[in-house]
């Protein structure tokens, strides 16, 4: 991931197993570098409870396959191989590109799996437990199914290495930084790298010579501030729960939080992490859906801790962008993109609507027709400022970085 526009595509047909690895999940797909194409995709889930199963889609049909209980990511990794070689999809394999959540200052872009990587991998998981103890997991149980494969990392947080220590540290006791590597780090940065390239060659810019702000809307949700193709700011920090408000996380809140909690609830730190991470978002608000569709329907139909939520929701992100503005100065467009900010119509008009005093506006048609995964300006012909709807596609990255790694070998 060393420049913005999309690396050089690889010449003959080169697919790649692209592997992201959760807590108790395992999301793949077989993705031809050339072109993004997807071959196949699933999902395996609720590994290592009573009932994990995987499903995938493969040619247009969608199958589930139950696992035994108690079977985690090396069963689930098992299977794939035995689903792969079925379907015979292992010809034309050359590499195994893992997304790795947190890389913590090691890694600036990816790299090819040896030890030396897996130490790094190991030691910026202290920052994210769950995410690395995972990622970790998926690498050794792929360097045992595939043998004879190389590995890829990808890392979720390389694309915000550029960002300036004014950005990145927090006004915390300085040795926090210097021994425990407590800074911002960011994450979605596989998204933001692809978006602002993609974005570039929409409005027929370099993405050298552009300043974009880019809002990763799903699950989970960020915005980065691009500035000639490299990030400068973003809203997550050292772990995924910072900045904006999201499905079940809160984003950011007063630290106070905390000794209140402690103090007069008798909350324990297990308890305040869950609190912030499962329990707030759209969902502690709304009292009713961590998920937006849902969130919106209710809304329409006059739910009003809903319509709260999502009101919340955009305006944070709306005060978000405005603040990227301090690094950037100019913006030449803004950027949704995720499950939400591909199709949300109602999300993203709220939102422009708040930043109208940066040139930006909705042209109501094009925003209503830009989803389903199609790209669009959504702005008036008039705007001063772009605004854009650019799908996501983590996996042609992580598949491209993968190709062009193995290509040096
Ligand atoms: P993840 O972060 O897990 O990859 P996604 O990017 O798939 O998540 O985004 C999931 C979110 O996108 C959910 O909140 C879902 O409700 C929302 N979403 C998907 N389609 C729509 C839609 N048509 N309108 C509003 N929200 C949507």
């Amino acid at each position: 991931m060393e420049t913005v526009s999309m690396p050089t595509t690889p010449s003959k047909s080169q697919h790649v197993l692209v592997l992201n690895c959760g807590s108790s999940s395992l999301k793949f797909a077989i993705i031809d570098a050339n072109n993004g194409h997807e071959i196949i995709s699933g999902l395996a889930e609720r590994l290592g409870s009573d009932t994990p199963s995987i499903k995938y889609k493969y040619q247009g049909n969608k199958t589930i396959i139950d696992l035994s209980a108690n079977q985690a990511h090396a069963e689930a990794i098992n299977t794939l191989v035995g689903l792969i070689k079925d379907h015979n999809l292992d010809e034309h394999l050359i590499a195994v590109g893992h997304r790795v959540v947190h890389g913590g200052e090691h890694f600036t872009k990816s790299a090819l799996v040896d030890d030396k990587v897996i130490a790094g991998i190991s030691d910026a998981s202290s920052l994210a437990p769950l995410h690395g103890h995972a990622n970790l997991l998926g690498i050794s149980s792929a360097q045992a199914s595939f043998a004879g494969l190389p590995q890829v990392a990808v890392f979720d947080t390389a694309f915000h290495q550029t960002m300036d220590k004014v950005a990145y540290l927090y006004a915390l006791p300085y040795k926090l930084y210097t021994e425990h590597g407590v800074r911002r780090y960011g994450m979605h940065g596989t998204s933001h790298y692809y978006v602002a390239g993609q974005t570039a060659k929409l409005i027929g810019k370099q993405v050298e010579q552009s300043n974009f702000i880019s809002a990763h809307l799903g699950n989970g949700c960020s915005v980065c501030a691009i500035k000639g193709g490299k990030s400068v700011d973003t809203s997550m920090g050292l772990t995924p729960l910072a900045g904006l408000v999201m499905g079940t996380r809160s984003g950011d809140i007063d630290p106070g939080l905390f000794n209140f909690l402690t103090t007069q609830l008798n909350y324990d730190a297990k308890q305040i992490d869950n609190l912030l991470n499962k329990e707030s978002g759209l969902l502690g608000i709304s009292e009713l859906s961590n998920d937006c569709r849902t969130i919106e329907e209710a809304a329409v139909a006059g739910h009003e801790k809903a319509a709260l939520a999502l009101d919340i929701f955009c305006y944070r992100l709306a005060k978000q962008i405005a603040a990227y503005m301090v690094p950037l100065q100019t913006l030449d467009a803004l950027i949704f993109t995720g499950g939400i900010g591909e199709n949300s119509d109602i999300i993203r008009e709220k939102v422009i609507t708040q930043l109208a005093f940066l040139g930006l506006d909705c042209d109501k048609q094009a925003n209503l027709d830009a989803r389903f995964g199609n790209e669009g300006v959504i702005s008036s012909a008039t705007a001063a400022t772009k605004a854009v709807v650019m799908p996501t596609n983590e996996e042609w990255v992580i598949a491209l970085d993968a190709a062009n790694i193995v290509k040096e070998l």
